[in-house]
């Protein structure tokens, strides 16, 4: 599932290739929940507005047009978004996936998940949308326009700041790791991020929120920051369907250190990588050094 270091990689890489041009036409697939706003409506209003500015709050995207308005993006589970001329493995079905040699490449075309698609009056590369499993979103704003899952975001993760997760974290009884991934306090961290950022704070997961010292707090947040940003320098973990928008892998997967690695000994002291659950969310942590 893209986190913030995807959504951020996507919005850096994709930026120069969208911002300054002119939309000229629109495709969609057909109206479905992936449209918040209907598709014949976006491929009415949307064609002759130019893309002013890429922004990201926590794991949306956010498209300002020239007349004030917004185009909302949000990846879902299985979102890839990318200019036309990627190519891919990712950007095949599973079945086309398997029956491929594991290093062919193929140039991507639209195909039944690509549910949105923009063309330039520049004539230039395409923006493509596509999303396997549709649990993504896209929604039009007009000026001035709110969106109800934009306003319940709490701080962005890369600015939040130790003392705000010290404040939301009293008499809270919860447990930390659901603390960090609750989006309406600090937004953007996901499950992997959560787990990799209490590792190197050193701090388990199931500890109560609300007995975190104020140290603690801020030694998370710097961990969380020093995760998210590597990982954007990595560009991002391409686990399962997540790709740049040059169709290239994240790297970051490879320097987990405790994330999906149950069994595996711990980079510091070599005890094994233990799993457990937390509000239906799969965790792991060294036994040893967290505490
Ligand atoms: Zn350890």
């Amino acid at each position: 599932m893209p986190e913030l270091p995807e959504v951020e990689v996507t919005r850096r890489k994709l930026a120069p290739s969208l911002v300054g041009r002119r939309i000229a036409k629109v495709h969609t697939t057909r109206a479905s929940y992936f449209f918040l706003t209907p598709p014949a409506r976006l491929a009415r209003e949307l064609p002759g507005a130019r893309v002013d500015e890429l922004s990201r709050i926590g794991k949306y995207l956010i498209a300002l047009l020239d007349d004030g308005r917004r185009l909302l993006l949000h990846l879902g589970m299985t979102g890839q978004l990318f200019a036309e001329h990627a190519s891919s493995v990712r950007l095949l079905s599973a079945a086309a996936r398997a029956a491929l040699a594991p290093d062919a490449q193929l140039r991507f075309r639209p195909d039944v998940h690509t549910h949105l698609r923009l063309e330039f009056e520049d004539g230039g590369p395409e923006l493509f949308f596509r999303d396997v499993r549709k649990f993504g979103k896209v929604r039009l704003l007009g000026p001035g326009e709110s969106d109800p899952r934009l306003e319940k975001l709490g701080v962005d993760a890369l600015a939040a700041t130790g003392d705000e997760l010290f404040q939301a974290s009293r008499k809270r009884s919860v447990a930390v790791k659901s603390l960090l991934l609750a989006q309406q306090v600090i937004a953007g961290i996901g499950n992997i991020y959560a787990d990799e950022a209490l590792f190197l704070a050193k701090l388990r997961p199931r500890r109560a929120a609300g007995r975190l010292s104020r140290r603690e707090c801020v030694e998370l947040v710097a961990a969380a920051q020093r995760v998210l940003l590597r990982s954007i320098e990595t560009g991002g973990s391409s686990i399962s369907d997540y790709v740049m928008p040059d169709g290239s892998d994240g790297a970051y997967q490879d320097e987990r250190r405790v994330y999906a690695r149950t069994g595996e000994p711990c980079p510091d002291c070599g005890t094994r990588i233990k799993r457990i659950v937390i509000g239906a969310r799969s965790t792991h942590f060294c036994p040893h050094c967290q505490v």
